[in-house]
């Protein structure tokens, strides 16, 4: 089980949890629970660290503090929620990252797990204990303190319940369930009864931030059945939540399952590069080496003869980091000016049923077209099309495509089966 950080606001919210938690432990279920800081404290840390002067997480070895720091939100609520469960009549402890331990890679601050070694764990949940664990912290192959990144503490529930052999991994958060678009944005967004992997891992990539999207990845790799639910639910009468599964598993399908927006974006373009082989490999290195990741890529041809202009996206916390390596290096890259712009979103429509359906590109199109919404720049999948605009549209856009793909309408996605 993990719970999200309004999930544990508070002391009466982790007093409801622990009744979440008990109701599966008087079930006579070994339990473990994955949980994340209060919220806002990650927030505040990470404030703290950026008035120290350290901003957002870079590949320097200020971050290793960087992580020291922002991990100590879960160590206060695991501690809670472990005293709480004590005082309850239960078995539990809190269990830091270091201590399971939960091994990761060295990229502080966007760190991934490499491995979780079942034995203390294990041992203690099979002896009837139940485990509370800090979400979002490992331990780093130096021995140090290693976050996984902004909502890493679905990715630390979904590799635990992996490495432990876990019957599920129930995420609980402040929502019921996935939505066919942000709940938050617009209110007649319908709950999906199921959804398949790999629909949740595109809706996760392009910025629905109710699952990190590398805890649907690893939850795709290892099979293990995923469920989003409201820890605001009774804990008597849970509601159905959502069912993360195999495609196979889904009976009624929509062409489209969702659309999401994603408002901190922002888009870099390089004017006038040479156009010849190799510049766009030298772009792309500079931004992977300073771990920007990058989206949406478009290459077109410049006023000036032989030369191309490439403009790409990325997260708004990252183009800092990304305008400060690419400068350092314009030399070699050979660009004649760069262009940023802040004020972009991305949305997405995102269904299996792409796959087999034509029109759903047209529509999209045609949807923002009829409300004068113009298209900056476009990227597809398979299973997925993102659109950038202007971030003052984004709304408009989502609950007109919302509309158009007739998600507020309850038709495939039935409850029962
Ligand atoms: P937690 O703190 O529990 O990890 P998050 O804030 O990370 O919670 O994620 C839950 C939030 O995700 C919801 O409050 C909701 O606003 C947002 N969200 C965005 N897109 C969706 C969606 N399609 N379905 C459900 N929630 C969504
Ligand atoms: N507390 C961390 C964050 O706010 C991790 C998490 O909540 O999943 O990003
Ligand atoms: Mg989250």
């Amino acid at each position: 089980m993990k719970f999200g950080g309004t999930s544990v606001a508070n002391v009466e919210r982790i007093r409801a949890v622990a009744q979440i938690v008990k109701r599966e432990a008087d079930a006579g279920r070994g339990v473990a629970v994955v949980v994340s800081a209060m919220a806002g404290e990650t927030n505040r840390l990470v404030e703290l660290c950026r008035e120290i002067g350290q901003p957002a997480p870079a590949l320097d070895a200020r971050d290793l503090e960087y992580d020291a720091i922002v991990a100590t939100g879960e160590q206060v609520t695991s501690g809670l929620l472990a005293l709480t469960m004590q005082q309850m009549g239960y078995r539990a402890r809190s269990w830091q990252g270091w201590q399971i331990p939960l091994k990761t890679d060295a990229a502080h601050g966007k760190a991934r797990i490499r491995e979780i070694p079942e034995d203390a764990i294990g041992e203690a949940i099979d002896s009837g204990e139940i485990a509370v664990v800090s979400g979002f912290q490992g331990v780093s192959p130096a021995q140090r303190i290693a976050t996984l990144g902004r909502g890493g503490s679905d990715t630390s529930a979904v590799a635990l319940a992996a490495a432990i052999g876990a019957a599920t991994c129930d995420i609980y958060t402040d929502v019921d369930g996935v939505y066919t678009t942000d709940p938050r944005i617009m209110k007649q967004a319908r709950r999906i009864p199921k959804i398949s992997f790999e629909e949740m891992l595109e809706m996760a990539s392009v910025g629905a931030k109710v699952l990190q999207t590398r805890s649907v990845e690893l939850a795709m790799a290892y099979k293990t059945p995923l469920r989003v639910l409201s820890s605001f639910d009774p804990p008597d009468a849970p509601g159905p939540g959502t069912l993360i599964c195999d495609e196979d598993d889904i009976v009624e399908q929509n062409i489209v399952s969702a659309v999401t927006p994603a408002m901190d974006e922002a888009t870099i373009s390089l004017l006038a590069v040479p156009d010849e082989p190799g510049r766009a490999a030298k772009i792309f290195t500079v931004l992977a080496d300073a771990n920007v990741n990058i989206d949406m890529i478009v290459q077109s041809p410049s006023r000036e003869a032989g030369h191309a202009n490439i403009s790409f996206t990325m997260s708004e916390a990252d183009i800092d980091r990304a305008v400060s390596v690419l400068k350092e290096q314009q030399k070699t890259i050979g660009f004649s000016a760069l262009q940023e712009d802040r004020d972009v979103a991305k949305i997405s429509v995102i269904g299996v049923g792409m796959k087999s359906h034509a029109g759903v590109a047209s529509v999209m199109f045609k949807t923002l077209a009829d409300r004068g919404i113009n298209i900056q720049n476009i990227s597809t999948s398979e299973i997925k099309i993102s659109v950038l605009i202007e971030s003052e549209y984004a709304e408009l856009a989502v609950r007109a495509l919302h509309q158009a793909y007739e998600l507020d309408k309850p038709a495939g996605g039935k409850e029962a089966s």
